[in-house]
Order: structure tokens, then C-alpha cells, then sequence
């Protein structure tokens, strides 16, 4: 079990726009993925208008739980510094109870209401989740920011990545997916992004395997037969979602649209892929050279 570290170095100002930028990136990978969720559109369909680049006619882009957590998470660094695992919860369970309808997994509905009252009891309630603690994408799908934040420092990236996934995630396939992200963002903002130096950093196991795997995936494939052979997330798990999310975020990490038309082609977890892969390159391109219709329909931050 990792525990809390003393009150750390404070971030300076490029941590900072870094954090922002990818934030805006996630969003904007958030809500463009979910258009493509069989909610709004048929396989089919989503095959087609993704191939054709055509973009998404809805005038309003609502974001999910990704982006509600990546906030979440944003908040409670802004205030404490580093992550505080106890208020993190609390930040986490806050996001889950102003707005219950975004998306949020069934481990999630389980856990977070119980966190609201008593934040400190993920302790003992994290690690029950799924007999074992949850393996899923969800501590990967909105860490992004943070890995941008402390880009300075991979160690400090690997630890705080670690600490933010435990409160839900405590799985080490959830914390590793987590970690992955996460160094990927920072590798990012750094200008220095590869699926080798990711996979160096990450946990041993099914993750790091992925990205092992996802390294050796030539960027000349198609990104829906990358997807096929890495995984869409469609099993929701972070050794079945990180690795071909990081793959395209590498494939194309200084063009941020052509990132999440790639991802979008994989289908599966889509807005989650399209979230990770969006918070990665955005670390570095941030959104301003993403087209201005996505940027007008994506729902604000607030
Ligand atoms: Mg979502």
C-alpha cells in the first residue's frame, strides 16, 4: 500500500499550462469519442462517417465521467498540492453526486456514493470492488492532466499517478493502466513521447505488456486493425483500452484531430480511448489546432 508523501515541490507554471492543455485535450476527446458511442450511431454507420472524416452534426458535445473525473482530480491538486488521497476521494465522490448521469461504470455507482460521507473508507472499499479491486480503465481515463502537471519529474509521475488511481482503482492492472497514461502525458509535454519509454516506466504486467506490444505495432497499420489487435477497451479494462489509445497518441502526437479520428476508427470504448489519446497529445499540441466547429459544440468546462 503507498501512502500519502509529504507536502512536495510546487509545480511551476509550465506543469501548470501543461495540465491545462491536456485537460482541454481529454474533453475534447471525450465528448468527440462518445458521438460515435452505438448510443448515437449504429457500427455501421460510425465505420463510415469516421472514414469519410465527417464530423459529428450534433450542436451540443456533452463530455462524460472522464472528463467529470479528470476535473475531479484537477481540483483537488489545484487545492492540496499533490494528491491527498483522503480529499481526493471526497473530490471524486463530490463529481459523482452533482451529476450521476455521465457515464459512470457499475463499480463506480457502487463505490463513490459510499465515499461521500466517509472519504477515508476507499481504503477498505476500493479493494472489495470485484473481488480483488478493479481492474477497469477508469483511473487511466482521467489522469492525463496530472502526468502534464508534474511533467518535470517522471518519478513524481509514477508515484502521484499510483496514489491517484488507488482511491477507486486498487487493482495493480488499474494502477498500472493509470501509470501508463499518465508518464505518457508527460512524455508528451516533454516533446519526447514514445510507446518504448512508456512501457519502460509502467508496472510489469498485462499493461505494460500491451504497450510492449503496442510499440511494436507498426504505424503504418490501420488504426481499426490496431485496434483488433490491441484492444478497443470494449471489456472496459485498462490492459485492454491504455495500450492502443497510447498507440495512436504516439502515431500522430503533434496533430491532435488526426489522434482522434484514429482512436474514433477503433470504435469499442470509444469515448474513453478518444479521452486518453485526447489528454496525451494534448499535453503537448494542446486543442487550439483542432478544428474551431469541435471547440464551439464541445460542452464548456465550467
Ligand atoms: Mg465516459
Amino acid at each position: 500500500m503507498t501512502t500519502n508523501p509529504p507536502a512536495a515541490t510546487p509545480v511551476s507554471a509550465a506543469g501548470h499550462a501543461a495540465a491545462r492543455r491536456s485537460l482541454e485535450g481529454l474533453a475534447l476527446g471525450d465528448a468527440f469519442g462518445e458521438r460515435w458511442f452505438p448510443l448515437f450511431r449504429e457500427p455501421r454507420q460510425a465505420v463510415n462517417e469516421i472514414r469519410a472524416r465527417r464530423t459529428p452534426p450534433e450542436p451540443l458535445w456533452h463530455w462524460t465521467d472522464d472528463t467529470a473525473l479528470a476535473l475531479a482530480l484537477t481540483r483537488s491538486l489545484d487545492e492540496r498540492g499533490h494528491v491527498d488521497q483522503d480529499h481526493l476521494a471526497l473530490c471524486y465522490a463530490l463529481a459523482f453526486d452533482a451529476d450521476q448521469a455521465r457515464g459512470y461504470g457499475h463499480g463506480m455507482h457502487l463505490l463513490l456514493p459510499r465515499l461521500l460521507d466517509a472519504p477515508a473508507d476507499w481504503r477498505t472499499l476500493a479493494p472489495r470492488l470485484f473481488d480483488g479491486g478493479s481492474l477497469g480503465n477508469g483511473a487511466a481515463m482521467r489522469v492525463a492532466p496530472l502526468g502534464a502537471r508534474f511533467h518535470e519529474d517522471l518519478d513524481r509521475v509514477a508515484g502521484q499517478a499510483a496514489l491517484s488511481a488507488e482511491v477507486t482503482h486498487a487493482h495493480p492492472d488499474g494502477i498500472a493502466g493509470a501509470v501508463a497514461v499518465a508518464v505518457a502525458a508527460a512524455l508528451s509535454a516533454r516533446g519526447e513521447l514514445t510507446l518504448d519509454a512508456v512501457a519502460e516506466r509502467t508496472p510489469e504486467g498485462p499493461v505494460r505488456d500491451g504497450v510492449r506490444r503496442a510499440a511494436r505495432t507498426s504505424f503504418s497499420t490501420e488504426p481499426w486493425r490496431a485496434a483488433d489487435l490491441l484492444g478497443n477497451g470494449q471489456r472496459i479494462r485498462a490492459d485492454d483500452t491504455v495500450p492502443f489509445a497510447l498507440w495512436s497518441a504516439a502515431r500522430h502526437r503533434d496533430d491532435l484531430e488526426a489522434a482522434l479520428w484514429a482512436t474514433a476508427a477503433g470504435l469499442g470504448d470509444v469515448d474513453t480511448t478518444c479521452a486518453i489519446t485526447g489528454g496525451v497529445v494534448g499535453a503537448a499540441t494542446g486543442t487550439a489546432g483542432a478544428p474551431q466547429e469541435w471547440l464551439r459544440r464541445r460542452e464548456p468546462l465550467g
